[in-house]
């Protein structure tokens, strides 16, 4: 196969990309530089309000590119940010190949590999106009704390209908169909008046035993995590997350804290709730004609599609919930966020030609009123 990018070219790209730092909310100069790059290929870019939400230094990025009306507009999207450790990080490549940090410090690979591959595939798909829809790039900022980028997102500039988010782990080609809600709870406790009676325990000690009580009542497959207590021994604030795979096993989750909480506080205790959805779940099937289609632009770059689930929320979630269904492709970022942290050439140069492919023939299948 001939190959549609060259190392060199990868190289060149990657190394000036993981050169500038972008710690989540500083994320200015990347976006300057991706900014310059896609309007070099004709783009139109914006930056959305995004930034003065997140007291940060930049919105996220939107760059659209007019195509067919006949095409479905696609989407693909990475994001600006790094953990902040990887603001320092050693940019090194051995001779076969293979990036990491000198230094010990996450490479940030997570997700300027996936930006990498979103600026090849534009640089390419700028000459091949007459072959797709429209075409938008969005780049987030701030993902690293809780995809706010793309939670705080203008969606008044999004016309995709379905795409590709570029930031998922494990080998190159991987694809995951699903990710969990994540859903912020607080629970607040205080003792009611009830004559006659004394109050039966401490506030912490309630607690205790209704997050017990809950965990024994959640459905599988639901994830719960306890952040903070805060309060004195009478009234107590207690908050956490809740992840759960779709909208049903969330309405159980919560139906189950508050039971679990009313068995143990017996009507001597008020429980007040409180539930934030941070990110919705999305759960593709992978006979899903998007999946399909980027499975097989995915073989047609030589790699090998594996469809995988992923453990955490990530901008693919957002995306979902704005009625825009996106595969998150791995680009083989290996141990992201550890000071092991490393990604390979050759890996972006595959998913620079497997995005490539999915933008313009495999487009054609397709329906244009996929949603
Ligand atoms: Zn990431």
């Amino acid at each position: 196969m001939t190959p549609l990018v060259s190392w060199a070219e990868v190289r060149a790209l990657l190394l000036d990309l993981l050169a500038i730092p972008s710690p989540s909310r500083r994320e200015a100069a990347l976006a300057a530089r991706c900014e310059q790059e896609l309007a070099a290929c004709g783009f139109r870019v914006v930056r959305d309000g995004a930034g003065q939400h997140l007291k940060g230094e930049t919105g996220n990025l939107v760059a659209t590119l007019p195509g067919r009306p006949d095409r479905p507009p696609l989407l693909l999207s990475a994001h600006l940010d790094t953990v902040a450790a990887a603001a320092a990080s050693i940019p090194t490549l051995t001779d076969d190949g293979r990036v990491y940090s000198g230094n010990g410090q996450p490479l940030g690979a997570d997700d300027k590999a996936g930006v990498a591959v979103v600026l090849l595939a534009a640089r390419r798909l700028a000459h091949r106009r007459g072959k797709m829809g429209t075409l938008q790039v969005v780049l987030t900022v701030a993902e690293e704390l809780g995809m706010l980028g793309a939670r705080y997102l203008d969606r008044s500039l999004l016309q995709a209908r379905a795409g590709l988010v570029l930031d998922a782990p494990g080998p190159a080609g991987t694809l995951v169909t699903s990710g969990p809600s994540h859903t912020a709870w607080q629970l607040s406790l205080q003792p009611r008046a009830v004559w006659g009676t004394a109050t039966p325990t401490s506030a912490a000690r309630l607690a205790a035993q209704g997050l017990t009580e809950w965990r024994k009542r959640l459905p599988a497959d639901c994830v719960l995590a306890t952040h903070e207590f805060a309060g004195d021994g009478e009234r107590l604030r207690v908050s956490g997350e809740l992840r759960c795979r779709s909208d049903f096993l969330l309405e159980q989750a919560r139906a189950a804290a508050v039971a679990a909480f009313a068995a143990v506080a017996a009507g001597r205790w008020q429980c007040k709730w409180q539930w934030q959805c941070l990110c919705p779940a999305y759960d593709l099937p992978t006979n899903h004609m998007l999946c399909r289609t980027v499975a097989s632009a995915v073989q047609s770059a030589g790699l090998t599609p594996r469809w995988a689930r992923a453990e955490a929320g990530c901008d693919a979630n957002v995306f979902a919930g704005y009625g825009i269904p996106c595969v998150n492709l791995a680009v083989g970022c290996q141990h992201m966020h550890t000071s092991r942290e490393t990604v390979h050439l050759a890996d972006v140069a595959a998913c620079t030609h497997a995005v490539v492919h999915f933008c313009t023939d495999a487009a054609w299948y397709l329906p244009g009123g996929l949603g």
